[in-house]
């Protein structure tokens, strides 16, 4: 009978954070695919687990996930592990997952710790709606992509940053969404030193040349403010003529009515003023 692959969520920090099931499902398992065999020894030891474990990461991922499909196929059950937190997110994962998709290998999750949701909890800011973006990508076009991307991001936005990078993170979030954005600096979640702090974009770039960063964090932003939008919006529709504001909401297919009440509501001036800047 085909084995399972199990996803297993282990600590962000606090040992204590994992789950009963978790540490049942690693004792059964037949192998333990980890990330980094040496460090996630430690955590074996400690949880009294003697199964094998076999490194699967960011550099084999492709060849050792076929090589753990095949003992999958041939009735192994697997549990897969990181060096912290959930299978799959910013890490190693989903190319496993995805070959056992395909070849009809049962996956499970069983969920625990995260260091996206804990900070997002923590954070304060709107959780109903959020974007996780992981780490920015290092380089280039493609890291300004994002960031232009983001100007316009109304949901909470979640990053993953180095200690070393954080700074120039900082300062490139605060060039694309303006100095007052507010954010909440997540260090050590689950640790001894854990600690968020809430202050604006401006204030955390003074904090990290002020001090070097040290531990893990997670930087939880605020989305871009209704008010914001709104002034953008307006300073846009101002540069235009009455009669080229106009005729952009006619080509858009309103009637002419409904175009003044629109510019109106662009410009945030009563609809008389509209009339009369039209017959001007
Ligand atoms: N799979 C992990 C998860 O479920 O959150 C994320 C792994 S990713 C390679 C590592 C990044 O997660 C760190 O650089 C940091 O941004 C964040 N992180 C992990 N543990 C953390 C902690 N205890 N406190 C704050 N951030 C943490």
């Amino acid at each position: 009978m085909t084995g399972t692959l199990f996803l297993c969520a282990t600590p962000i920090g606090n040992r204590g954070d994992i789950t009963a099931r978790t540490v049942e499902t690693l004792r059964e398992a037949d192998l333990i695919a980890a990330e980094d065999t040496r460090h996630s020894r430690g955590l074996m030891e400690y949880l009294g687990v003697e199964t094998p474990l076999t490194s699967y990461h960011e550099h084999n991922k492709y060849e050792k996930g076929e090589e753990l499909v095949s003992r999958l196929l041939a009735g192994e059950n697997i549990a897969l592990i990181t060096d912290a937190g959930t299978p799959a997110i910013s890490d190693p994962g989903e190319v496993l997952v995805n070959l056992c998709h395909q070849a009809g290998v049962p996956v499970t999750s069983l969920p625990g710790p995260c260091a996206l949701i804990t900070a997002l909890t923590l954070s304060g800011m709107p959780a109903r709606r959020f974007v996780f973006e992981g780490f920015l990508p290092m380089e280039g076009k493609e890291r300004r992509e994002v960031l232009e991307s983001l100007k316009k991001e109304a949901r909470t936005i979640i990053l993953y940053e180095a200690p070393h990078r954080l700074k120039r993170t900082l300062a490139e979030l605060k060039d694309a969404l303006g100095e007052k954005r507010q954010l909440a600096l997540c260090r050590e979640l689950t640790k001894i030193h854990e600690e968020v702090l809430r202050m604006s974009l401006a204030e955390a770039c003074e904090m990290a040349a002020a001090s070097e960063p040290r531990g893990e964090y997670v930087l939880v932003v605020e989305g871009r403010p209704p008010a914001e939008a709104e002034a953008e919006r307006a300073g846009r529709f101002a540069q235009l003529t009455p009669q080229e504001h106009l005729q952009h909401y006619l080509d858009q297919g309103l009637d002419k009515k409904a175009a003044m009440k629109q510019m109106a509501q662009d410009l945030g001036v009563p609809k008389r003023e509209i009339y009369d800047s039209l017959l001007n």
